[in-house]
């Protein structure tokens, strides 16, 4: 039996954990336990669940494995991770979902849910297998396209449709291809100055705006992923207000940082550490995306941790891959963006990060509450120090993370899985 002492549940008053068998037994004071982990002035959450996580196994371990990928999660507070569909091959059969969900098994730092792509290959052409994703050991319920949209209406509508039978959900890259034809940066005054081909906003929200039409007129649920500007989120904000089942997510990237980073960074402009997809925009549309976390317009945060080998982002910007690591970081972001910001308080945190992630992703056993009886899935924070992030730290196998030289608030000091520590004492166990 483990006794975590005096830990601040969502941020209230230090109580004592007992967890046994797995299960938080009792909650109350000078609990005793066979192991006991101090806890004083840390907060404790429900383990984060993340709806949006690139893993690259099959196929590109050189830059993340789901071994590598799960320990990076864990040392970031996560108890579950979906793993993005865009491997190869494309995790468009049950055969490779289930050999994800096998690894994940096996690796045994958090849980991983594969997504299952809509289309064959990614190709956006024909609808994967999703029925016998749905029904395989890894009972995908997530299905996306994920690094591309899926731009065809009928598909989208056919694979809306065909989700319904199992409660699953189609999470939509909505980028309108047409419009982004060799698109690098946000289309705007910085993109202007710097010459970037420009990235516009409505490529993004006319995607949304479409789906949301589409979610509603075949009844089915749509998940946003990745929002990036404040159009998307009036535009997620009426699809709500009409009763639609439409949910979206914001990375801790777009909630902090603003495409005048290509032009300012520490190193110079061009630093294509800060290129991803959907790009950074502006300081408004960071001020419109914390304002719809804070309101739930949009549901959750998503890290959309994209590890890279250094030779694909140490390269000239155009040249450079698109996408930022970023569950080490996720919390600490959000800390700095929501909660020193006053937007969110820690039980809003838990409810972003892992309430509502798990209830997307229809997950049982994820996104509890700390209660007695339920699965001792338990992320032990501490907000009090400030440090600054160390690349070199970090145990993603890639190292592409945008926040080099920032001093970022909090650090998860432990993550128990079911009652087993994954991380202990801010270290891998
Ligand atoms: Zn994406």
């Amino acid at each position: 039996m483990i006794v975590i002492r005096n830990a601040r549940i969502l941020g209230g008053e230090p109580r004592d954990i007992l967890i046994a068998n797995g299960l938080i037994s009792e909650i109350g004071a000078g609990l005793g336990g066979d192991t006991v982990i101090e806890a004083d002035g840390l907060i404790a959450l429900p383990g984060l669940v993340d709806l949006h996580t690139h893993l690259r196994e099959p196929g590109r371990e050189d830059a993340e494995t789901v071994e590598t990928g799960t320990r990076a999660a864990a040392m970031g507070g996560f108890t579950a991770v979906h793993a993005m569909a865009n491997t190869s091959p494309v995790a468009d059969t049950a055969g490779v979902v289930e050999q994800v969900w096998r690894r994940g098994q096996e690796a045994g730092h958090c849980d991983v849910h594969p997504v299952g792509a809509v289309t064959s290959g990614l190709e956006g052409k024909h609808l994967a297998e999703l029925g016998a994703m749905a029904d395989s050991q890894a009972r995908v319920r997530v299905f996306s396209d994920d690094g591309k949209c899926v731009s065809d209406a009928v598909l989208m509508r056919r694979a809306l449709e065909y989700v319904k039978a199992f409660d699953g959900v189609v999470a939509q890259h909505a980028q309108e291809p047409r419009l982004t034809e060799g698109a690098q940066l946000n289309e705007g005054e910085v993109s202007g100055r710097l010459g970037l081909t420009g990235w516009p906003a409505v490529a993004e929200e006319a995607i949304i705006a479409r789906d949301c039409l589409l979610a509603a007129h075949v009844g089915s649920r749509l998940h946003v992923c990745h929002v990036s500007t404040a159009g998307s989120v009036e535009i997620i904000r009426w699809a709500k207000s009409k009763g639609w089942n439409v949910t979206a997510e914001v990375t801790p990237h777009h909630l902090l940082l603003t495409d005048s980073c290509a032009e300012a960074s520490p190193v110079g402009p061009y630093n294509p550490i800060y290129k991803v997809n959907p790009p950074l925009r502006t300081h408004e549309d960071v001020t419109a995306l914390r304002e719809a976390l804070a309101d739930g317009t949009i549901d959750c945060v998503a890290t959309d941790h994209a590890p890279h080998p250094v030779e694909d982002k140490e390269t000239e910007w155009a040249a450079a891959a698109m996408g930022m690591i970023g569950l080490e970081t996720a919390l600490s972001v959000v800390q700095e963006a929501m909660v020193e910001t006053g937007l969110l308080d820690w039980a809003g945190v838990a409810d972003r990060m892992s309430v509502r992630p798990a209830r997307i992703g229809r997950l049982s056993g994820q996104g509890l509450p700390l209660e007695v009886g339920a699965p001792a899935n338990i992320t032990l924070y501490d907000p009090a120090v400030r440090t600054p992030v160390d690349p070199t730290a970090m145990v993603s196998r890639s190292r592409n993370t945008p926040y080099e030289g920032l001093t970022l608030p909090g650090r998860v000091v432990a993550t128990l899985l079911r009652g087993r520590p994954t991380v202990l004492d801010g270290k891998l166990v």
